[in-house]
């Protein structure tokens, strides 16, 4: 094999990606090469190009963390997984495996936690370097391309739905029908949920529609707190919001029942604007969730594999990044555009 690799590397934040050759890495002692098949591109990859969190990435970083590839070398010790196996390479990249959080099933908040395409480097490139510990098993039958937007877009709004605690039969509500919420709305359905989902972009509710929402309300056309809650007769038992923007925060509580709980996915940066009196005054949760563990890893991809969930994929070269970016940001992206790999 050649000794470089094709990347896309930040080198400055909120500047273009620069594509570069990168030698391809070496898998020390209790490390993974992957070969890239197909990696997604999240909203998050975003955030982390413009450096908009407080923790930011060291530059240059390559982002990516729905990298789906086949293991092309395994170092010193590694077990768990053997050449030729398909795994993802999500954005928990590792964790500790002994602070009280890992201890008890939630590495997803490990102090020691390696975030993907972040602290390390991504998918945006032909190989990564992966801790096997934390890899995605993919399942037999699952194409790379299939299996990119769940190991993120899919386990963080399966998981958020959980924590939601809707019930089947309840409604939850879904703000932000992109990427992930395109996705989320196929997993409450097939947990037996009603779903409501809102959107700014008629075109995006239109396709909520078709993946099988119940009710959609357009943010900007109307009161988007009081039509959801006209529409469950009193407001959504799990609120679900993964739109990056504000607004559609403060709306997310508006949305609630009494009594049920706003789980907060998308993270754009800032303060979250609330109305305390209206927190208080009707017992309502809020509560952030982070991805997801590895046990709901396989879990989200079990729905996938046995066909209960599809993710809504373009397919586009790693050179084309830039323009995904630009599309991304301005809500040109229909769901999930997958960058493709050749030569696998
Ligand atoms: P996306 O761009 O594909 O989708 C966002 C959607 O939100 C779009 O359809 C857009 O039209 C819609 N939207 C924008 N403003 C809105 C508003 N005011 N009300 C309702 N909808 C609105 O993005 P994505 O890849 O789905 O990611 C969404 C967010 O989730 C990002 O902030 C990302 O960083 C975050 N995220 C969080 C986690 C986590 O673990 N918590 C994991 C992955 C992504
Ligand atoms: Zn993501
Ligand atoms: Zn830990």
């Amino acid at each position: 094999m050649t000794h470089k690799m094709n990347a896309a590397v930040v080198t400055t934040f909120a500047s273009p990606l620069v594509l570069q050759e990168w030698d391809i890495p070496t898998p020390g002692a209790g490390q993974i090469l992957v070969k890239t098949e197909a990696c997604g591109v999240c909203h998050t990859d975003l955030h982390a190009a413009r450096g908009d969190w407080p923790l930011k990435p060291t530059l240059p970083f390559i982002p990516g963390h729905e990298g789906i590839g086949l293991v092309a070398a395994v170092g010193a010790g590694v077990t768990i997984v053997k050449e030729g196996d398909r795994v993802g390479v999500p954005w928990l990249y590792s964790a500790c495996g002994h602070c009280e959080y890992c201890l008890s099933a939630w590495e997803t908040v490990c102090e020691k936690a390696e975030f993907g395409g972040y602290t390390k480097n991504g998918g945006f490139a032909e190989y990564i370097l992966a801790d096997p510990n934390y890899v995605a098993h993919i399942p037999a039958g699952l194409p790379a391309k299939d299996a990119a937007a769940i190991i993120c877009a899919g386990i963080t709004t399966y998981k958020g739905i959980k924590e939601s605690e809707a019930k089947p039969g309840q409604w939850i509500a879904i703000s932000g029908a992109g990427g992930l919420g395109h996705l989320a709305i196929q997993y409450a359905k097939t947990m037996g949920l009603q779903v409501c989902a809102v959107d700014i972009d008629d075109g995006k509710l239109v396709h909520a529609k078709r993946v099988g929402a119940d009710v959609v309300v357009n943010a900007k056309s109307s009161d988007p707190a009081a039509a959801v809650k006209e529409a469950t007769s009193g407001g959504a038992h799990g609120v679900l919001i993964t739109a990056p923007s504000l607004s559609a925060f403060k709306q997310g509580v508006g949305m609630t029942r009494k009594r049920g709980t706003c789980v907060l996915v998308g993270l754009p940066p800032g303060e979250f604007p609330v109305q305390l009196f209206d927190v208080v005054a009707n017992c309502i949760t809020i509560r952030g969730s982070f991805v997801g563990t590895r046990r709901d890893m396989a879990e989200a991809l079990a729905f996938a594999a046995a066909g209960k969930v599809k993710a809504d994929i373009e397919l586009q070269p790693l050179s084309s990044i830039n323009q995904v970016f630009d599309r991304l940001e301005h809500g040109e992206v229909a769901a999930r555009v997958i960058l493709e790999f050749g030569g696998n």
